[in-house]
């Protein structure tokens, strides 16, 4: 049996299918039969090779992807349930944590499961056994010492896949920051992870929720998303314009917990400047290496500013948000969080439009692309 594998050989360019056999599982394994996967924006900071320090240039037969569900294919010796506990058998929708930590280093110890320095992470190189390391593909190979969740029928697999990477991201991200009951956020930035932080943070109890975005469609859903403000970038077009609209919206003093999802560094001096005195400033956005920003730190120290920056999520954050999609799914439209979905063997299309849509927007709809196996 063979499957297909995305392949990227030029930043910016085409991506090839190739075939590779389908690996034996070992015990503790399970090969998942994907059925989507996400185009997220640390994807297309890859694709337009901005992550080549990390991953090389140029690219060498490069495939990637972190964001899908997919179903049981087969299961590994001793594989009977899900981490949850729950009956696992082939053909169950499945979701899951696309790193793994060690789970035995000092920083796993300190109950830092997203933190471990010595996570094991997917190997991006096309042809490397077991194959199929990454989203973008037929079969994703989950290795032993997973973390694994059944899918609840109700939550389709387009809801399905931005659970393992946007929406863990920053539930995880929001509970590090420490938001509480009553509270106010302001999410800079209301794309996939943007929209998923403005619900996230009413569910958390969040009084008021204020988004922050250039592009109108965005904006609407991000009300339609539970955000009591949405400050258009258009409207007031510059970042003072900004602040004072935060400040006028939170009785002068700023808000308690400023989120980053943009992914441009330029966005963090503004969002600091929008804090109350001893807010919390949450940096998930930037993932491309050189990112710099500058500010002033004894304005951090007279503010008793408090800064969290998160990537990946400790793994109890894939079922807390499978709950949280669960008692939502009534009141929120997160069928709308993914607006366009592509066969796999139009991977490249899906690239190209979610580049252009991030670029240019488009004010009916939002900008997530998906791809469906
Ligand atoms: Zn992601
Ligand atoms: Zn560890």
């Amino acid at each position: 049996m063979q499957g297909r594998v995305a392949v990227l050989r030029e930043y910016g360019g085409e991506f090839e299918l190739r075939e590779y056999p389908v690996p034996e599982v070992e015990p503790g394994a399970i090969l998942v039969k994907l059925t989507r996967a996400g185009v997220c924006g640390s994807d297309l900071h890859i694709w337009r090779g901005e992550m080549k320090d990390v991953y090389g240039a140029p690219p060498k037969d490069l495939t990637f992807g972190h964001e899908m569900c997919g179903r049981v294919e087969r299961l590994g010796a001793g594989v009977t349930t899900d981490s949850n506990g729950q009956p696992l058998r082939e053909g169950d929708r499945i979701t899951f944590a696309y790193f793994f930590p060690c789970g035995r280093c000092p920083v796993c110890l300190q109950d830092e499961l997203g933190s471990c320095p010595r996570k094991a992470r997917a190997n991006r190189v096309a042809g490397t056994p077991p194959y199929f390391n990454n989203a973008y593909g037929d079969y994703y190979y989950l290795r032993p010492n997973h973390y694994v969740y059944r899918l609840p029928d109700e939550i389709s697999d387009d809801i399905a896949t931005p659970v393992n990477c946007a929406l863990s991201q920053v539930l995880y991200g929001l509970h590090r920051a420490g938001l509480r009951f009553g509270q106010t956020a302001v999410i800079q930035g209301a794309g996939g992870l943007g929209l998923n932080a403005v619900a996230v943070a009413k569910d958390m109890g969040a009084d008021k929720v204020i988004a922050i975005d250039q592009i109108p469609g965005r904006l609407e859903l991000a009300r339609a998303f539970g955000a009591d403000h949405a400050l258009s970038l258009t409207e007031l077009p510059r970042p003072e314009d900004r602040i004072q609209a935060v400040m006028d919206l939170t009785g002068g003093f700023g808000a308690d917990v400023v989120a980053d999802v943009v992914g441009y560094p330029q966005v963090i001096p503004e969002g600091l400047r929008m804090l109350r005195s001893g807010g919390c400033y949450l940096e998930i956005g930037n993932i491309a290496p050189g990112n710099m920003f500058s500010y002033d730190a004894t304005a951090l120290v007279r503010g008793n500013t408090r800064l969290v920056a998160t990537s990946n999520y400790s793994p109890w954050a894939i079922p807390q948000a499978l709950a949280f999609i669960r008692r939502n799914l009534q009141r929120l439209p997160f069928e709308r969080i993914v607006s366009h979905t592509f066969p796999l063997e139009r991977i490249t299309d899906a690239f190209q439009q979610a580049e252009w849509l991030q670029r240019e927007g488009d004010p009916l709809r939002i900008s997530r692309a998906a791809l469906a196996m």
